[in-house]
């Protein structure tokens, strides 16, 4: 006697469209540069399938801004949230370091300069100077060749040397774990302490505000501020205490990838139908 067939499983279409969401998503964020592993960027070609379970609020009944006029998104910021954390999941620093003290050195070296230049000067500077003594004993003349191609090595030498020189006369050496200790070591504003907290320490202070973030922060609408301070304390009135860190990464790596500040591509960006500055 045949054997009984066995019935086929028929798929809900439901599954379906989520099976081709991921794998939308997945290619897309293949041809965003993973990044959760350090790879350089590349060029977005193709627009992903997202999940949206949040209708947002038309582009055309946006209220204005008070000051610039310009439309006032944050009523949005759930549903653009849920597309953009869907892009980059588990959003990782492209910084290379292991301790709060690495960290440190190597967000003041960013400024002004690529996290894969960083981190292949940092290669060789942390295997140089190993103790927060090394980096305070430092030659300035020594110290500057060895970091001279992350740019503005004269003021990045004094920041650096001078804040190891503090956290071993304040701190006992120990890097500091608060916004207040940490904004007052030399070259060290809000951006860096919120990375070496959030990075270094797993402490979500504030939101982290880089070129990045202030550009698209503006572009979609979730702040019409130009101060960095300001517009973190709008980020902050939005997003949850623990996604303040995925949210600041989020931006870079959506701004770095995405939405160029010179050529943004409109035409792949899956938010571009909540997106107020889309195709303009
Ligand atoms: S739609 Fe265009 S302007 Fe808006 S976030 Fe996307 S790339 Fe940037």
């Amino acid at each position: 006697m045949a054997a009984k067939k066995e019935p086929t499983k028929k798929i809900p279409v439901s599954e379906k469209t989520a099976a081709a969401s991921a794998a939308s998503a997945k290619a897309f964020r293949k041809s965003a540069g993973n990044p959760d592993t350090k790879t350089p960027r590349q060029t977005v070609t193709r627009m992903p399938e997202v999940n949206r379970t949040i209708k947002p609020v038309p582009l055309s009944k946006l209220p204005k801004f008070p000051i610039s006029g310009n439309p006032d998104n944050r009523r949005n910021f759930n549903a653009v949230w849920e597309i953009l954390r869907q892009l980059y999941p588990m959003p990782d620093v492209e910084l290379d370091f292991e301790t709060p003290w690495e960290v440190l050195a190597a967000t003041i070296l960013s400024a002004q300069c690529t996290d894969r230049q960083v981190n292949t000067v940092t290669k060789v500077l942390f295997k140089k100077y190993k103790t927060i003594e090394d980096y305070a004993n430092a030659d300035p003349a020594e110290f500057g060749k060895d970091i001279y191609s992350t740019g503005f090595y004269n003021s990045k030498t004094k920041h650096i040397i001078g804040s190891a020189n503090m956290i071993l006369a304040d701190y006992n050496g120990a890097v500091p774990d608060t916004m207040e200790e940490l904004t007052k070591l030399p070259g060290v504003g809000r951006k860096t302490a919120n990375i070496v907290l959030s990075r270094g320490f797993g402490i979500n202070d504030g939101i982290a505000v880089d070129t990045h973030v202030k550009r698209l922060a503006n572009k979609i609408g979730f702040t019409e501020q130009e101060d960095p301070e300001k517009i973190e304390r709008d980020l902050m009135k939005l997003a949850k205490r623990e996604e303040y860190d995925d949210l600041s990464l989020t931006l870079i790596f959506h701004g770095r990838r995405v939405c160029d500040a010179k050529k943004p591509k409109c035409e792949v960006c899956p938010i571009q139908d909540m997106c107020p500055s889309a195709f303009m």
